[in-house]
């Protein structure tokens, strides 16, 4: 089936979904008029019972409106925007949000107080002000196109926009984030990845989370953009419940590589009102990349980070290697074999 009617054939309420998957709460039908649900046929068909890790990502819950410790805006993204919707927080990039539309709304999405609601004001004069934005700040030379998913945009309007940011000199790399090779696989067509090449350097940043996510066709889609010489990245977010565990990233990651997905940011959950349920413990996070590094390919292994509250950007969280500092360094290897390091020979050699 085409994507825009998948799209149409998805359930937007609990009463929408097939008894069997429905929550165990009544009233998180509450939930769906705060922040929107969006399950389009593919998504629900990797469902294989309530509680599992796909489930769990796509079907609204009450903590969602019982959330009290979490912020509605807590990467501070507002203050950071000198024009509604793009913000520019770091020195040489600018993220670009072109759309409010996901082919299916996370339930731990970071822009949850606008995802898919009429907050999220996007139009054609917003875009060009973006545009007109960028045209000015000729420091930025990474745009981040995001939203919301940019993929949900039709292919002529793509064009349209991606060519307007290659008119822009200053303008390097161009990035898409989108989760639909993950959640709607069926919008990579061939017209869509034809339309996409022409506009190179051009890399995508997709958005796995569970291994049951890698099928038959999410692999077709992204073998078909890392065929157009387009880039793939993943950046996975760290969800209790749903991936919180060595063996399960582990896998992902493998299946991600066997599917040309390098494995680019492993996020901590930020700190968003109405997913304080999802969030798991830094010490946890970091015992996943101890698994990781070191007993898995390096090309495996993605920068585990967390977004700081506050605007503050990412912050990269490495397991701690380093046993001692001083003249001689004292680390312990992947394995836990302490190793040593002369550090004093060379700054005699410096002197
Ligand atoms: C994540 C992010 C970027 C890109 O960061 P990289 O580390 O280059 O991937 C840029 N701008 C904002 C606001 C971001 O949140
Ligand atoms: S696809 Fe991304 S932007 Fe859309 S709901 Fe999911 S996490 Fe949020």
């Amino acid at each position: 089936m085409q994507w825009r009617n998948l799209l149409k054939k998805s359930s937007s309420s609990i009463a929408g979904l097939p008894p069997a998957l429905q929550p165990d709460s009544k009233e998180a039908a509450r939930v769906v008029s705060r922040y929107p649900m969006r399950i389009n046929p593919y998504y629900l068909s990797l469902i294989r019972e309530r509680h599992d890790p796909i489930w769990k990502q796509a079907v609204p819950d009450i903590q969602e409106i019982n959330d009290t410790v979490c912020m509605a805006d807590p990467l501070g993204e507002e203050h950071l925007s000198p024009v509604p919707n793009l913000v520019h927080k770091y020195p040489d990039r600018a993220l670009f949000l072109v759309t409010s539309q996901c082919a299916m709304y996370c339930r731990f999405c970071t822009r949850k107080r606008k995802v898919g609601t009429k907050s999220m004001l996007i139009t054609q004069d917003t875009i060009e002000a973006g545009l007109d934005y960028l045209k000015k700040t000729p420091v930025v030379r990474d745009v981040l196109v995001s939203g919301g998913d940019p993929l949900l945009l039709d292919d002529d309007f793509l064009d349209w926009l991606l060519a307007s940011l290659r008119a822009i000199p200053s303008i390097e790399i161009i990035r898409i984030g989108t989760r639909a090779p993950c959640t709607l696989p069926m919008r990579i067509t061939t017209r869509l990845v034809k339309v996409l090449k022409r506009y190179h350097p051009l890399y995508i940043n997709t958005h796995f989370n569970h291994p049951l996510e890698i099928t038959p066709e999410s692999s077709r889609a992204c073998r078909r953009l890392a065929d157009a010489g387009i880039p793939l990245g993943c950046q996975t977010v760290l969800l209790r419940g749903v991936n919180d565990q060595a063996e399960i990233i582990q896998e992902l990651l493998r299946k991600l590589l066997m599917i040309r997905v390098k494995p680019y940011y492993l996020f901590q959950g930020d700190m968003t009102r109405g997913t304080n349920h999802f969030r798991t413990s830094i010490e946890s996070g970091l015992a996943i990349m101890r698994s990781i590094i070191g007993h898995m390919s390096g090309l495996a292994v993605p920068t585990y980070a967390v977004d700081a509250p506050g605007g503050g950007g990412k912050i990269p969280l490495t397991p701690n290697y380093i046993k001692e500092f001083g003249d001689k360094l004292v680390f312990s290897n992947y394995c836990g074999k302490i190793c040593t390091y002369d550090n004093q020979k060379l700054e005699y050699r410096n002197d």
